[in-house]
Order: structure tokens, then sequence, then C-alpha cells
């Protein structure tokens, strides 16, 4: 049994629908039961709940302080190459554009690592496009293990795998796995991704599981806000989170809410999410799922992020490139995207400190040895 053999649209569709009729009570009942179910969380994302933003916001604040504190962990993403086999229209790396493609040599992602571990960095995600013969199985996780002799934390963000590689990876110091569905709607889903293994929506839907079972921790999933609407997608993104907190129960989830940014394709979105629906869909998560970490990237602008941070974000990207190669030796291959938030990570951390937070750069460390020592007799 995986999740997209109990995953139904037509209940999502349906808890849509509800949703644009609830009211305030509906919402303050669903506050004070904690947001377990789905009926609950289509409260949350009602007009209702927009119009209570203020009180959610104080809501999701508290509830992050008490669990983690005053504290927001910085990471950067790596990107290891931009050869593409598939077709995604908003992606700046699709197949047949006309972009300098790149996959860096084994030295050139130490190279790239060293100088975000000289920048702070000790938390990196690896971000790939999909290319089975410039970046398979082998080349991902021996890029895990050069990078993991620099940062304590290293998460992947590339093409869904099978479980054998997942192990693969978890062998070589893998942390986390992000992947998010893009959009949950497999009509939508159809129309914008036409070429290349991730033209298959199933496969994808389960491929965190298949993460989970070969021993990775921490579990990243999320949706490109922008292709689909914007309610559908949080309650799909709410029935999957609940699904993997139950079913995947060792790892820790992690959700994320990236918007669509302009790229090479000058692609669109057809259903634009505004930043009053982002910090609804920021509060929603925050208090339907209090342990879970919420991240935020640099596609966001300064300001936004700026704001969003008390609302309950605990992980933001700073000083990142979405190029390969574009920390060492910027300028020789395309970008994935355009970025909103510029700021260099000493800038990124001092706005964080004035902001009443503590950059952290490390909050993790795995213990893969023996047993506690045991005291002599
Ligand atoms: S979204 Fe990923 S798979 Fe699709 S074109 Fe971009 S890099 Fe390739």
């Amino acid at each position: 049994m995986a999740f997209s053999d109990v995953f139904d649209t037509s209940l999502i569709h349906d808890a849509v629908e509800r949703s644009v009729y609830a009211r305030t009570g509906d919402v303050r009942d669903a506050l004070a039961v904690g947001v377990q179910t789905l009926e609950a969380a289509a409260a949350l994302c009602s007009p209702a709940a927009g119009a209570m933003l203020e009180e959610m916001a104080q809501r999701a604040h508290a509830s992050t302080v008490e669990r983690f504190g005053n504290t927001v962990a910085l990471y950067a993403p790596l990107y290891l190459s931009n050869h593409c086999v598939c077709t995604c229209t908003y992606c700046g790396f699709s197949m047949g554009l006309d972009i300098k493609r790149k996959t860096l040599r084994i030295d050139e992602v130490i190279r790239e690592a060293r100088t975000l571990g000289q920048r702070g960095f000790r938390n990196i995600l690896l971000v790939s496009a999909e290319h089975p013969k410039h970046v398979n199985a082998e080349y991902l996780a021996q890029c895990v293990a050069e990078t993991k002799r620099i940062a304590q934390y290293v998460g992947l963000e590339v093409a869904a795998a099978e479980t054998e590689d997942y192990r693969k990876y978890v062998a070589a110091g893998c942390d986390g796995v992000v992947l998010y569905q893009e959009t949950y709607d497999p009509a939508i889903y159809a129309q914008h991704h036409l070429g290349g293994p991730k033209k298959s929506y199933r496969p994808r839907l389960d491929a965190l599981e298949r993460a989970a079972r070969a021993g990775v921790r921490h579990l990243g999933i999320g949706a490109l806000l922008g292709l689909a609407d914007w309610r559908f997608e949080a309650l799909a993104l709410f029935a999957h989170a609940r699904y993997l907190e139950k079913q995947c129960w060792r790892s820790q989830i992690n959700i994320s809410f990236p918007r669509i940014n302009p790229s090479a394709g000058d692609f669109a979105p057809a259903q634009p999410v505004g930043d009053a629906q982002l910090v609804q869909l920021m509060c929603l998560f925050r208090i339907a799922f209090p342990t879970a970490g919420i991240v935020l990237s640099t596609r966001e602008p300064a300001a936004l992020r700026d704001a969003l941070l008390p609302v309950g974000v605990t992980h933001m990207s700073a000083g990142s490139s979405t190029e390969p190669g574009g920390y060492a030796a910027p300028g020789n291959a395309g970008e994935q995207f355009q970025l909103e938030d510029k700021r260099d990570v000493d800038a990124m951390s001092q706005r964080v400190r004035e902001l009443g937070y503590e950059p952290v750069f490390k909050d993790w460390a795995e213990m893969r040895s023996a047993p506690y020592p045991v005291a002599a007799p």
C-alpha cells in the first residue's frame, strides 16, 4: 500500500468546495482541535480563515517558538547539473531550451562545497536536473560522500529514485531527500510534464516513501504554487503530509511552498498565489504539523521573507545560486530560475538577528557510533 493507492483527488475537490463556504465558527472549531482532519484543514484554507490571518499567524508563531525556539537554520543549495532529459513547462533547465549546460565534475563539486563551507554553511542541499547519463546514482552518491566531508547535513533534491538507489545515497551520508510533487492534480501535472521520466505522476508521488524505507531521515514535500488552484494543492499536500507522518514515522517531515519564478522558458503561472494566500498556507501547515520543518527559499523577496520568518519558518536558504558551479566559478552555466532575495549569508544572518532570531548553521549531527559506553562496575 502506498500513498498513490489511497490518494483520491475527488475527496480533495470536495473539501475545496466545502472550504469556500466555511464560516468563522468552523475555523475556530478547527483551531480548537488542532487541525487533524482534511475537514479542519479545509476550514483553515477558507476565505473566512483568510479574514482571520492575524489570529492564525499568532497561533502559528506561538507553536513555532514552543517547538523550535527563536532559531532559524540556514542552508544553501548546490546545483550539480542542468543537463535534463525532461520537458517541464515552467523550468529553465527544460530539455530543448538554449542555455549553457554543465554537470560538475567531482572536483568541482568539492570546490563548490568548500566555498559554501568557507561562507559558514554546514547544511547543503545538492540539487540536480534529471539526466541518467550525466547524473546517475553512483555520481550522486559520490557527490553526497564528498560534500559530507565538509557539511554535517547533506540533502538531495534530484530525480525520483528506486529504494535501492536511495540506499546508496543513505550509505554515502545523505540525511534528507526533497521531492516536490509540483502539482497534485494529475490532469494539470500531465499538461506541464511533457517528456522524460518526470512525466510519470504516480512513481513520483510514492518516491518519498521509498526514500524513507531506505533510511532517509528527513523528507521534504511541497507543491509548486501557481500551476493549480492553491486550495487544492494545500489540501492534497495536507493529505500527503498526514500520510507520511503516520507511515514514515521514523522520518522528520519538512514542508515547502515554492512559488513559480521567472525562468529561461518565460513561463507565466496560470493561477498565481498571492502573498496573503502564502501566509495563510504557512499558518495552516504550522498549526496542523507543529513538529514539521517549514522551509522558505530565496525565491521570495527579502521583505516578504523577513515578514514570514515569525509565522513559522524554521529553515531558510541564503546567498543562493541556481547555476551549477555558481559559487566558486559563476557565469559558466544557465540558471534554473531567477532568485528574488539576493542577500549574501552575512547580510542574511545579520537581518535574522535583528528580527530577534538566532541563525543556526549546524542543527543536525548523525550518530553512527556504537551504543552509549557503559560505566565499568
Ligand atoms: S523541473 Fe527538473 S526535471 Fe523538469 S526540466 Fe527542470 S530540472 Fe528537468
